[in-house]
C-alpha cells in the first residue's frame, strides 16, 4: 500500500458537498497475468453474433437513435408492457442517477441498505439529497423491516439491492411483499436487480412477478446488460415501470448517451439468450462450488446468489487483500468490511481458493470471518 497522495485545493467554487467527495481512484491495472475479479464482468468473450451485429452499425458519423425504440419495443414485449413502460440507459448505473435525480433534492432523503452498491451514497450526494444508510442484518442481508422504518416525511426514493452487491444475499418474495405494504404508494421503490439471472433461490423476489401484479407503480425494476450478458463495456440497462416515473427521469437524462452499438448489441444478446443463460448457469454453478469450499476451509461466506462471493474480513480486509493481488487475483476491498471476489474463469477459482485456505489459517481465533466449528 503506497500512502495517499495530497489533495490540493479546487481553484474554483464547487459545491461542498461535490467537493467533500474523495477524488476519483484510479482502480489497479492488472497484469497480463492476472486474474480481474473486481468488477463483477462476465469472464467469457463476447458471442460472434454479437461482435457481428456491433461490426454491422458502423454508421458512426450519425447520431443515435435517441430513444432506443427497437431495443425498447423488444423488451416490452417479453414484460407484456408498452414501450413507453421501458427506458434504456448507459448502463443502469445511469438509471439510477436519473430516477434519483427525477425523486430527490436538497432535504429530501434516500434510503438504501448498507452495505450495498457503491454508486447509492453517491448518487444521493450528486442529487443534493441526504442519503439514509441502513444497516445490513446478520448474515450481510437487507433488513427490510428497518428500512420501512427509516421512511420518513422527506424519503423520496428507496432503492433495494438483489442480491446485494457487494455481500451475495438476495431479499426474498416475501419479505419484499411485507415490505411495499408499509411503504407509502407515492414514495419511488427501485428494485435493482444487475444480477437477476443469477439467482437460483426460488425465493427471490422477481421484478417481473411485481411487474405483473401491476399492484404497486410506485416500483421500477432495473436490469443491466453488463453483467450476465457480458456487455460492461457497451455501458447498456433498462429500467421497466410506470410511464410517467421513466418520462421523469427521461427528463433528466443527458441526450443520446446510448450508443447505436450498444443498442444492436443488447438487441443481439436477446437473439443469443438461450446460449448466454448457459453461461449463466456455467457461472452460477462455480460460484455455488466456490462458496461451499470456502465454507469447508472455515470462511464465514454469507449467501451468494449473484456472480461473485463475499468475504467478511473486517479489518483485516487490506491485509488479505494484498494477499489475494500478490498472488495475480484482482479482488475489491471495502477497508474495514470485507472483499468481494468475482467468480471468473475457472482457473481463477482454484487460486482463489489456494490463498483463502492459507489465509483462513492465520484469522484470530473468533474473527467474524472464521465460521463457528
Ligand atoms: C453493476 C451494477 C449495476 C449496473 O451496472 P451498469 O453497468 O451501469 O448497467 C447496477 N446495480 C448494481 C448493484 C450493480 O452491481
Amino acid at each position: 500500500m503506497t500512502d495517499a497522495p495530497e489533495i490540493l485545493p479546487i481553484p474554483v467554487r464547487v459545491r461542498p458537498e461535490i467537493a467533500a467527495l474523495p477524488p476519483y481512484k484510479q482502480g489497479k491495472q492488472a497484469s497480463a497475468d492476472a486474474f480481474k475479479l473486481s468488477s463483477n464482468e462476465n469472464p467469457f468473450d463476447p458471442l460472434p453474433g454479437v461482435l457481428d451485429a456491433v461490426n454491422a452499425a458502423s454508421a458512426l458519423n450519425r447520431y443515435p437513435d435517441a430513444t432506443a425504440a427497437r431495443l425498447r419495443e423488444r423488451i416490452a414485449e417479453r414484460y407484456g408492457v408498452t414501450s413507453d413502460e421501458v427506458h434504456i440507459g448507459a448502463g443502469s448505473v445511469s438509471i439510477l442517477a436519473q430516477l434519483v435525480l427525477a425523486t430527490s433534492g436538497p432535504g429530501d432523503e434516500v434510503v438504501f441498505a448498507w452495505r450495498s452498491f457503491e454508486a447509492y451514497p453517491w448518487l444521493a450526494v450528486l442529487a443534493g439529497a441526504t442519503p439514509v444508510m441502513v444497516p445490513l442484518a446478520p448474515g450481510a442481508r437487507h433488513d427490510l423491516a428497518a428500512m420501512a422504518d427509516a421512511v420518513t416525511g422527506r424519503t423520496r426514493a428507496i432503492i433495494v439491492c438483489t442480491p446485494n452487491n457487494p455481500t451475495g444475499p438476495i431479499v426474498t418474495q416475501a419479505e419484499f411483499d411485507a415490505f411495499i405494504a408499509k411503504v407509502p404508494a407515492d414514495i419511488l421503490v427501485i428494485l435493482d436487480e444487475a444480477y437477476a439471472e443469477f439467482v437460483t433461490d426460488v425465493d427471490a423476489v422477481g421484478g417481473e412477478r411485481i411487474l405483473s401484479r401491476g399492484a404497486h407503480p410506485n416500483v421500477v425494476v432495473l436490469r443491466t446488460f453488463s453483467k450476465a450478458f457480458g456487455l460492461a463495456g457497451l455501458r447498456v440497462g433498462y429500467a421497466v415501470g410506470h410511464a410517467r416515473i421513466l418520462d421523469a427521469a427521461r427528463s433528466t437524462a443527458i441526450p443520446l448517451s446510448v450508443t447505436a452499438h450498444a443498442e444492436v448489441a443488447a438487441l443481439a444478446s436477446l437473439d443469443a439468450e438461450s446460449e448466454l443463460l448457459e453461461r449463466v448457469e456455467v457461472i452460477a454453478e462455480r460460484r455455488d462450488r466456490l462458496v461451499a469450499a470456502l465454507r469447508d476451509l472455515g470462511w464465514a461466506i454469507p449467501d451468494a446468489q449473484g456472480n461473485f462471493v463475499w468475504f467478511p474480513a473486517a479489518d483485516e480486509t487490506l491485509a488479505v487483500a494484498e494477499r489475494f493481488e500478490q498472488a495475480g487475483l484482482i479482488v475489491r476491498p471495502f477497508a474495514g468490511d470485507g472483499i468481494r471476489v468475482s467468480v471468473g474463469e475457472e482457473a481463477s477459482v482454484e487460486k482463489v481458493l489456494g490463498i483463502a485456505a492459507s489465509v483462513v489459517r492465520t484469522l484470530p481465533e473468533g474473527h467474524v470471518a472464521r465460521r463457528l466449528a
